[in-house]
């Protein structure tokens, strides 16, 4: 049994789902972190208090045996106990190392590893390591650098940017979820590849499964017959949901074809909606496109059950949760080329991969799957086939893996990965 820091800093695991930058990074630590309470490891996963009213400790679903949870989230007094711009963030991180520090002293406590998420998380971690003496496993989710080429969303600051340099230098591991991602820190980051591990993201198979389609849209109170695509995630311009509205205007073949959007605003881009919205009404589809704001996960299966066609345009995606959690329902994706999505979706097997960030190609794959039901029935059965292989129970296998290796001293492989 290993005792395990893990770093969430930017935010909390149990925060609610699809806007406020809450997305696929809290998945992702939720997932692991229960499968990894499972296999009897203790994690202690301390975040930013942001509510004053939160205790101290809450238990994490996951291992939980009376009185001694395998997980647990720990509130850190850092800054003040709300929400705080993201550009203010950093100004907390003393105070927030300090905080763990304490916390660990306290309660007499000997990490073994410190694993952390998020470029901010990664800096404290390095500090966290260096006072306890452990290895540091990182995961940047997104990078700065690689936004800013994508040149799509506000600018990433430089201070991100020298600050995620720096960790990727000094980290112990990195773990990516693609190949992807692999080859642009070596490339602009100059990191060695050695000390990169690629582990592919999972998807909760329980959770997400086709539902039958039409009592999928009859609980949802939507029509039968109507023909109807679905855009998951944060609102925000890096997702490229303009791409999406742009292609639903021009199907000429499905020119009665509805749009369902669920997400909310990211905070710093709050209107991002609005903007949506002016431009699904200049496009003339306004009647047809539904923003639905925020979806709790588990209501998820309903509506990707419910879909034609879950559509992921986005301009930069490390990984890209929810093309994994549409195919988990037995629906077909039409996605950009770009990062992990490219590992994912199998063109022309369980969606299409788009390599242009532009409406035509994507409208016209659409018209494709939308006129040919035999067609749609067939990638959604490969694509529910595809992702048995993503599970986040293999994604703690490899981790626990990793954390093996650093910890008991073997020799580093740096090459854990599977078939992706
Ligand atoms: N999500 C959600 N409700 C919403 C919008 C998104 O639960 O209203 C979840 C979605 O199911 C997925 C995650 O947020 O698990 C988004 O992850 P993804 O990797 O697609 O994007 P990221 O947020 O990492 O950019």
């Amino acid at each position: 049994m290993y005792r395990i820091a893990v770093i969430s800093y930017h935010t909390s695991p149990l925060a609610p789902l699809g806007a406020h930058e809450m997305g696929g990074l809290n998945v992702y630590v939720r997932e692991l972190v229960r499968e990894l309470a499972e296999r009897g490891q203790q994690i202690d996963v301390f975040t930013r208090r942001t509510d004053p009213a939160a205790p101290e400790i809450v238990p994490m679903p996951g291992g939980d045996s009376p009185g001694q949870p395998g997980a647990r989230l720990v509130h850190i007094d850092a800054g003040p106990p709300a929400p705080v711009e993201k550009e203010t963030l950093s100004d907390h991180l003393d105070a927030f190392e300090q905080g763990v520090l304490a916390f660990a002293r306290r309660n007499g406590f000997a990490y073994d590893v410190v694993h952390s998420h998020y470029w901010l998380s990664g800096v404290v971690a390095e500090r966290l390591k260096a006072r306890w003496e452990v290895p540091h496993v990182t995961m940047f989710h997104t990078l700065g650098e690689v936004k800013n080429r994508a040149r799509i969303s506000e600018h990433e600051p430089q201070p991100r940017i020298e600050a995620e340099r720096d960790v990727a230098r000094r980290a112990e591991r990195i773990v990516v979820a693609s190949h992807d991602e692999r080859q642009l820190l070596v490339r602009l980051y100059g990191v060695d590849a050695g000390r990169i591990a690629v582990v592919p993201c999972g998807v909760n198979l329980d959770l997400f499964r086709p539902i039958e389609k039409n009592e999928a849209r009859q609980e949802l109170g939507l029509r039968e017959d109507d023909r109807i695509l679905l855009f998951v995630g944060r609102i925000e311009p890096l997702k490229g949901v303009d791409i999406l509205l742009g292609a639903a205007a021009q199907l000429e073949t499905e020119p009665d074809c509805f749009v369902l959007v669920i997400g909310g605003d990211s905070s710093a881009r709050s209107g991002e909606t609005e903007h949506l919205r002016d431009l699904a009404s200049e496009l003339g589809i306004g009647e047809r496109v539904s923003f639905l704001g925020a979806v709790d996960h588990e209501r998820l299966p309903l509506f990707y059950s419910a879909a034609d066609v879950c559509v992921v345009p986005s301009f930069y995606e490390s990984f890209g949760l929810v093309a994994l959690e549409a195919m988990a329902c037995g629906t077909p994706v039409v996605a950009s080329r770009v990062g992990g999505l490219a590992g994912t979706v199998r063109d022309g097997e369980t969606g299409y991969l788009i390599p242009w960030r532009c409406p035509e190609p994507f409208a016209e794959r659409l018209e494709l799957l939308l006129g040919n039901d035999e067609l749609r029935r067939a990638f959604g059965q490969s694509a529910r086939k595809e992702v048995e292989r993503f599970r986040w129970g293999n994604v703690a296998d490899l981790v626990l893996t990793l954390y093996r290796e650093l910890i008991e001293g073997a020799p580093a492989r740096g090459a854990v990965t599977f078939r992706n």
